[in-house]
């Protein structure tokens, strides 16, 4: 193979011979960015909750597309147990790991008096604690391979608040420290440690609060896209998927070596208020 010919090769699958492990990603935001890791050459362990022919479906879907291997974990990202299993089982099967993506999350919404105890400490072992035993489980791995990209889907809500997501902002604000702390312990070992902080992505998570919204403000559902959940958006439009799986292999690629420590914004201009 020719210098360029390898030169194209190593940019259509910049991450070939990596192994990504993406929390959540049966659907939605990290369904998405483990497509793109897979389209990138990573073999590529899911995790998720689902139904599991169609859990299946989508790793033999992906493996066939894209060439690489596809795995999967049922690892409850509540259960502290259950996650350092999973990444002891990565390690073990693939002998490494160097992408871990923490997307694993779930939302509730109500004001603080009213807001259900177990609902907050769901949401604060699945959207923080779960990204602290992952995290906590791979670096060992890491720093002896010499590279680690670590990469935290936090969101708009991890850098301002709404009312009535106080465990959900909590987690997310919590998300962003805890990847800064990753960063600058880790800073020398050829790890990096970024946030991603999206505002309004179109998945699933999102769909389920469309018409809860559009009861309580008795509004549409078109109302409720344009003048609540995008109210704060001053592009008016949902980011994609792809969008977010682009910047993920994007930090996971050697041209992000020096990039670490931050939370990202991916919410067309909202934090820029
Ligand atoms: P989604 O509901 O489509 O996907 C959530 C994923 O997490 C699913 O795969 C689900 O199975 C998994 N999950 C939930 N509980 C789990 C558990 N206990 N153990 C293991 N997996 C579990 O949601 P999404 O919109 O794709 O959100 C993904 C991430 O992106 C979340 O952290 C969310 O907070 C964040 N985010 C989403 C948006 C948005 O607008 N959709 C914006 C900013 C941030």
């Amino acid at each position: 193979m020719n210098i360029q010919a390898k030169a194209q090769g190593t940019m259509a699958r910049p991450l070939a011979g990596k192994v990504s492990l993406v929390t959540g990603s049966t659907s939605g935001i990290g369904l998405g960015i483990a497509r793109a890791l897979a389209e990138a050459g990573s073999t590529v362990v899911l995790n998720g909750l689902g139904v599991a022919a169609e859990i299946a479906r989508t790793r033999d879907q992906l493996a066939a597309e894209f060439g690489v291997e596809v795995g999967y974990s049922p690892a409850d990202m509540i259960q502290p147990g259950s996650i350092v299993e999973m990444i002891e089982s990565t390690l073990a099967s693939h002998g490494r790991l160097d992408v871990l993506v923490n997307n694993a999350g779930i939302q509730h919404v109500a004001p603080l008096e009213q807001f259900p105890v177990e609902k907050w400490d769901a949401i604060l072992a699945i959207n923080l604690s779960s990204a602290f035993h992952t995290t906590r489980a791979v670096l060992p791995a890491m720093r002896r391979n010499g590279f680690g990209r670590i990469v935290n889907i936090a969101s708009a809500h991890g850098l301002v608040a709404s009312p009535f997501k106080a465990a959900y902002v909590a987690a997310k604000h919590g998300i962003v420290g805890l990847t800064r702390v990753t960063a600058l312990e880790t800073a020398e070992a050829g790890i990096t440690c970024n946030a991603i902080c999206p505002g309004y992505v179109y998945t699933p998570l999102v769909e389920a609060q469309i018409d809860g919204q559009a009861k309580a403000h008795g509004i549409s559902r078109d109302q409720v896209i344009r003048d609540v959940l995008l109210a704060q958006q001053p592009n008016k439009r949902f980011a994609s998927v792809e969008e977010l799986g682009a910047l993920t292999v994007f930090l996971a690629s050697d041209a992000a070596a020096s990039i670490t420590g931050v939370a990202l914004p991916v919410d067309g201009g909202w934090t820029a208020h």
